[in-house]
């Protein structure tokens, strides 16, 4: 299994991150974020919205760990979508970071009228260096035909809420066919479905968590997988996915478990 994947811009990407939403600014997601680096992560997603850039930021820094080989993504809240005003809440995400550069700039969600020029202050970002890569999340398939068509420039990334009871297939496939690459968010259903009966019945056939499924499940789809934890075990836990591989038929199991359930609003309604 590979431990990163490459982007339609030449940029890499490991496949597994650690989400930082919800995890309170201040001393919990500095740790929490630093003891995730220490113990092998090198990838965070955080974003303007969380209020944690800061303490993301300081953890990257104090790490240890040469700033190459961590990716920082953050992204675009949706009330400072515009050209401008995208350009300006970028620079204020990069000052409260403390770095020089994200390796990934998200609009965070497809808002209506206002995304085209968003994604011209993102097109504008990433030429200057200052994003290595930039994408989109939320967005479904309609919302990125027409940003194609209207801008010409694909995105590197698609962030979109996935895991076994809301597989998107045709959203994968779309991204797939076109070089978007795929990023699971809520990967563990935010904890709701952790205890369903066929992840646990197929946990306990590997020897592993139903956490560890859904993560590994998302691997091998190689969708990027960014669980969010601010516990010790957990992180462990969820980062221990690299040492088993679940089979076809049961990949096909987990499959069969979609009923377009979501634990976020549902961005299709957004025209
Ligand atoms: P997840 O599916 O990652 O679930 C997180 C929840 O599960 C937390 O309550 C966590 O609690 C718990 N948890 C974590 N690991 C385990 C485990 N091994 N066993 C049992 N429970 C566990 O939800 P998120 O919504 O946080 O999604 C992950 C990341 O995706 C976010 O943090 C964010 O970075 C990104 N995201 C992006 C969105 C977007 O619109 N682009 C929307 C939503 C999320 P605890 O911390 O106490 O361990």
């Amino acid at each position: 299994m590979k431990i990163k994947l490459k982007l339609n811009d030449g940029n890499e990407i490991p496949l597994l991150g650690l989400g930082v939403f919800k995890s309170p600014s201040g001393k919990i997601t500095y740790e929490t974020c630093l003891e995730a680096l220490r113990m092998g992560y090198r990838h965070i997603d955080t974003a303007a919205v969380y209020g944690n850039e800061a303490d993301v930021g300081r953890a990257v820094r104090d790490c240890g760990i040469a700033r190459g080989e961590i990716f920082v993504t953050t992204k675009l809240w949706n009330s400072d979508q515009g050209h401008e005003s995208g350009l300006k809440a970028f620079d204020l995400s990069l000052q409260r970071l403390g770095l020089d550069y994200v390796d990934l700039y998200l609009i965070h969600w497809p808002v209506e009228f206002l995304r085209h020029d968003s994604w011209r202050a993102l097109c504008e970002i990433v030429a200057s260096r200052r994003a290595r890569s930039i994408g989109v999340s939320n967005f479904t398939v309609r919302h990125l035909k027409e940003l194609g068509e209207r801008s010409g420039v694909v995105p590197a990334v698609n962030q979109v809420e996935f895991h076994p009871f809301l597989f998107q297939r045709e959203l994968l496939e779309y991204c797939r066919g076109r070089g978007i690459q795929l990023e699971a968010y809520s990967p563990l259903t935010k904890g709701d479905r952790l205890n369903d009966e066929t992840v646990l019945e197929i946990a306990k056939k590997y020897g592993k968590t139903g956490a560890q499924i859904l993560i590994r499940w998302c691997l091998q789809h190689e969708v990027v997988c960014i669980p969010k934890s601010v516990k010790t075990a957990r992180l462990r836990e969820n980062f221990s996915v690299f040492d088993f591989e679940i089979s076809t038929e049961d990949m096909a199991r987990l499959d069969s478990l979609n009923e377009n359930y979501r634990t976020s609003w549902d961005p299709s309604g957004v025209e």
